[in-house]
C-alpha cells in the first residue's frame, strides 16, 4: 500500500535544516501554524522579483500579470474547496478576518432583537467573540451546543437548542483543542430546516482532508492559509453568491466600488465588494502555490498518514502514567490535534521542558477559554501533527514526557 514519503516531504521544508536547542527539530505546533515548503516560498519570491504590481488597476503588462496570477489563485481555491463559482471566494487576511466579515456584514443586517445565534462550546474565540458581541449589540441570544464526555458534539443537545428563532449557526469544522471533526452536513440540514444559515470555521480542517463546500451545503466557510503551508496574512471566506450579493461591504475604500459621487457610492460586484484596498497579492499567490503543493501529494495518503500517526500517538501517550488526554481517545472522527496534561506539571513548564529537547508544542488555553472551563482546566499542552511528522517524532515526544516527569518530581 502506498505511503506518504515523509523523508522526502521533510526535505521540501527548509525549516528542518537546523537544530533547535542543539536538537533535531520536532515540530508539533501545526495547529498554530504549519511550516512553509520551498516550492511556495519560491513562487512568492518569483512574483515579487518578476511580476510585482498592483491588481485590477494598471493596464500595463506587470499589472495584468499580477491580476492574472491573483485571479488564478482564486480559481484554485474555488476548485480546491468545491465552490461552484470563483466569485464566491473572498480573499481576507485570515480566518479571524473572514469570520468578522460575516458577523459584521451578514450579522449586522440580519440579526434582530429576540433572534438566536448558536455556537458550540468548542469554538476558538475567533468564532465566538464576533457572535457574542453581535448578540449583545442586537439584544439577540447566544446559545451553546455542549460536548459529551468523549469530546464530541452532543447532537441531542444541538437538536434541543436549534429552533425557529435561530438565525445563525456558527461551528468549527475541527476543534483546535480536541481534534474532533464535527458532522457539518448533518448540522447544515438541521439548520436549514429551521431557516438558519451555517457559518463554518475551517481553520483546522483545510489541508487535512478534502473540503467540498457545495456538498456540505454550508453558507459560509472560513479558513487561513498559514495553517496549510501558505504564507501568513492570507485567508479565505467562501460564501454562497446569493447571500454575498445581498450583503453590505464591511470595509470601505479603493477597488470595492462601482461608482462614487460626492453624495454616495455603489458597490462593485462580489468578491471585489469585500476586498477594499490593496489585497495581500503575494499571499494569495502563495496560497495558490500551497494548494498546488498539497495536490502534488495524494490527499488519501495524507489522511491515512495523519490518522495512523494520530492512532500511534494516542496509544503511546496513554502509556504515560498521570497523563490526561482531552477529546476523542480513538483516531477515528478526529485529526491529529492532541491536547493533554501531565499530573502536577504546569503546561507551560512542560512545553518549556519539551522545547529544550527540540520539540515545539503549544501550551495555554488555545483561544478557547469557555471550552477550557467546561473541561475544568485552565490550559493544556497541545501536540498537533502534519504531513512531515513521523513515528520518531512521537517517540521523542513520549520519551521527553517521561524525562520531564522525572525532572519535575525532584521538586515535589
Ligand atoms: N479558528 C480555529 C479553530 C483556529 O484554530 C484558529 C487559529 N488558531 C483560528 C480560528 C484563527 O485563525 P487565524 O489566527 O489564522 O485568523
Amino acid at each position: 500500500m502506498a505511503k506518504l514519503n515523509t523523508e522526502k516531504i521533510k526535505q521540501d521544508f527548509p525549516i528542518f535544516n537546523q537544530k533547535i536547542n542543539d536538537e533535531t527539530l520536532v515540530y508539533l505546533d501545526n495547529a498554530a501554524t504549519s511550516q512553509i515548503p520551498k516550492f511556495v516560498e519560491e513562487k512568492v519570491r518569483d512574483f515579487n522579483e518578476k511580476e510585482r504590481a498592483n491588481v485590477h488597476r494598471g493596464v500595463h503588462a506587470l499589472g495584468l500579470r499580477a491580476t492574472n496570477q491573483y485571479e488564478s489563485s482564486r480559481q484554485k481555491v474555488a476548485n480546491f474547496i468545491g465552490a461552484n463559482n470563483a466569485k464566491e471566494v473572498i480573499f481576507t487576511s485570515g480566518c479571524t478576518d473572514s469570520l468578522n466579515l460575516v458577523a459584521a456584514s451578514f450579522g449586522e443586517q440580519n440579526i434582530q432583537a429576540g433572534d438566536e445565534i448558536l455556537v458550540s462550546i468548542m469554538e476558538h474565540h475567533s468564532n465566538l467573540l464576533p457572535w457574542q458581541q453581535l448578540a449583545k449589540r442586537k439584544q439577540a441570544k447566544l446559545n451553546f451546543i455542549e460536548i459529551n464526555s468523549d469530546g464530541l458534539l452532543d447532537i441531542k443537545n444541538l437538536k434541543s437548542k436549534i429552533n425557529s428563532k435561530t438565525k445563525i449557526v456558527a461551528l468549527t469544522h475541527v476543534s483546535n483543542v480536541l481534534g474532533t471533526i464535527n458532522p457539518i452536513k448533518e448540522l447544515t440540514d438541521l439548520a436549514h430546516e429551521k431557516g438558519a444559515i451555517v457559518v463554518v470555521d475551517g481553520a483546522q480542517a483545510v489541508g487535512h482532508f478534502p473540503i467540498d463546500v457545495a456538498e456540505l451545503n454550508v453558507d459560509f466557510y472560513a479558513f487561513s492559509g498559514h495553517k496549510m503551508f501558505a504564507p501568513t496574512g492570507i485567508g479565505v471566506l467562501y460564501g454562497k453568491k446569493d447571500l454575498l450579493d445581498k450583503m453590505q461591504p464591511y470595509r470601505l475604500g479603493g477597488e470595492m466600488i462601482a461608482n462614487v459621487t460626492r453624495e454616495g457610492a455603489t458597490w462593485a460586484e462580489v468578491p471585489y465588494k469585500f476586498e477594499a484596498g490593496t489585497p495581500n497579492i503575494a499571499g494569495a499567490i502563495g496560497l495558490g502555490a500551497a494548494i498546488d503543493y498539497l495536490q502534488s501529494l495524494d490527499f488519501e495518503l495524507i489522511q491515512k498518514h495523519e490518522q495512523e500517526l494520530t492512532s500511534y500517538a494516542l496509544e503511546k501517550l496513554k502509556n504515560v502514567s498521570g497523563l490526561t488526554i482531552y477529546g476523542p481517545q480513538k483516531s477515528n472522527g478526529r485529526i491529529g490535534v492532541i491536547s493533554f496534561n501531565l499530573k502536577n506539571i504546569h503546561p507551560h513548564d512542560l512545553a518549556t521542558a519539551l522545547d529544550l529537547n527540540g520539540i515545539e508544542v503549544r501550551a495555554g488555553h488555545h483561544c478557547a477559554q469557555p471550552l477550557m472551563a467546561s473541561l475544568n482546566t485552565e490550559s493544556t499542552v497541545r501536540a498537533s501533527l502534519s504531513i512531515y511528522n513521523t513515528k520518531d517524532d512521537i517517540d521523542k515526544l513520549v520519551s521527553s514526557l517521561h524525562e520531564a516527569k522525572e525532572f519535575f518530581s525532584e521538586f515535589r
